[in-house]
């Protein structure tokens, strides 16, 4: 069976974060493991506390997994402060983790800050090198280029801009955009769209989250980014269509669709 590490935050009501990646790689055959970074204190209708792990624990996590069950595959999701994100980039070398998944997360849906404006530089140029690919939504992506997006041409512009800092795999999530909800995957000067139907169901909390742990399984077990990114979408196709309604907020995904 292969093995996938989440690096990221809890979600007490499972909707999002470790709870989420958890829940996807069980249902991809994974055996799953979490390095928690934060606890939140949130649910269906928003976030309402944030505490972080002490960055040393967060270290001591990291070696906990690394020196016993090596993962074929890492998802970093929320890290909110410049020490843990030096303590993560320096484990991941350490330990020369491949197959990394960075899911940007720097606000949530409901609009608070999950990751401290101090720390996008050192997200920037310490975690974004050692990962295979990105995944910012459009938000994230605008924070990422430092302009605003508007449609898939500016998407096309932004992945450009932030390709002159960063050399891996760039996928913009369309989903936020008025205009459509096609995604664009970039690399080296090429892009690749992936067009799918906008499906609307609100009930989508988590689904960042799912997604990047979605193609962290996929790379796992081999497939190559452009497959790990198809599959990892009709899985979150399948999971928003199975229209599943629970807690009186924003609602997560299904994923025994
Ligand atoms: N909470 C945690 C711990 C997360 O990691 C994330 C996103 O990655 C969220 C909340 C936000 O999820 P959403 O924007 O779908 O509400």
């Amino acid at each position: 069976m292969k093995k996938v590490l989440t690096i990221a935050g809890s979600d007490p009501s499972g909707g999002a974060g470790i709870q989420a990646d958890l829940k996807t790689m069980t249902c991809h055959k994974i055996y799953g493991m979490s390095v928690i970074t934060a606890l939140t204190a949130q649910n269906t209708t928003g976030v309402y506390g944030v505490s972080e792990v002490p960055p040393e624990f967060v270290e001591a996590q990291l070696d906990a997994v690394f020196t016993d069950i090596y993962p074929d595959a890492v998802k970093i999701g929320m890290v909110s402060n410049k020490e843990i994100i030096s303590v993560i980039a320096d484990k991941l070398i350490e330990y020369k983790a491949k197959k990394i998944v960075l899911d940007p997360v720097m606000v949530a849906t409901s609009g608070s800050k999950l990751c401290k404006d101090d720390s996008i530089e050192m997200l920037i140029n310490k975690l974004m090198p050692l990962a295979t690919v990105i995944t910012p939504n459009i938000q994230e992506a605008e924070v990422l280029c430092g302009f605003e997006i508007e449609n898939k041409e500016d998407m096309e512009k932004a992945a450009i801009k932030i390709a002159e800092k960063y050399s891996g795999y760039i996928l913009i999530k369309g989903g936020h955009l008025v205009t459509g909800s096609d995604d664009l995957l970039y690399m080296d000067g090429d892009c690749i769209w992936y067009e799918q139907e906008r499906i609307n169901n609100m009930n989508s909390h988590g689904t960042g989250c799912t997604l990047s742990s979605a193609i962290a399984c996929n790379l796992a077990e081999g497939h190559d980014v452009k497959t790990s990114i198809l599959n990892a979408k009709n899985y979150i196709t399948g999971a928003l269509k199975a229209n599943f309604s629970i807690g009186k907020g924003r609602g997560p995904l299904n994923h025994c669709w």
